[in-house]
C-alpha cells in the first residue's frame, strides 16, 4: 500500500500529505497559517504559491492545460472544412 503519491503541504513544508487528502488538508491548514497570503493556482486548487508567475513556469497542470488547448486548437483548425472559391482562383 505504498502506491499513494505524497505532496508537500503549501502551508507547512513539514507536512507530507497523501495527494488525495490534500484538498481537505489545505482547507484545515490554511486556517492555522500565519504567513504571507498565498495565491491559489487556477489550474490546480492544491497549488498555493506566493508568486504565481514563477509557479506557472513549473506548474504541471498549467502546462497540461496549455498543451491540451493548443492540441484542441490544432484539431479544430484541421476539422474546419476549407472552402475554396474556385472562381476566384
Ligand atoms: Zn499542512
Ligand atoms: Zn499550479
Amino acid at each position: 500500500m505504498s502506491n499513494y503519491s505524497f505532496g508537500t503541504c503549501p502551508y507547512n513544508k513539514e507536512h507530507r500529505i497523501m495527494l488525495f487528502r490534500m484538498p481537505g488538508h489545505i482547507v484545515k491548514c490554511m486556517k492555522n497559517y500565519r504567513g504571507p497570503p498565498l495565491q491559489t493556482c487556477k489550474y490546480n486548487a492544491i497549488h498555493r504559491v506566493l508568486d504565481m508567475e514563477e509557479h506557472l513556469k513549473e506548474c504541471e497542470d498549467y502546462h497540461k492545460f496549455t498543451e491540451n488547448n493548443s492540441f484542441q486548437m490544432a484539431l479544430s483548425v484541421r476539422a474546419q472544412p476549407i472552402i475554396y472559391d474556385e472562381d476566384a482562383v
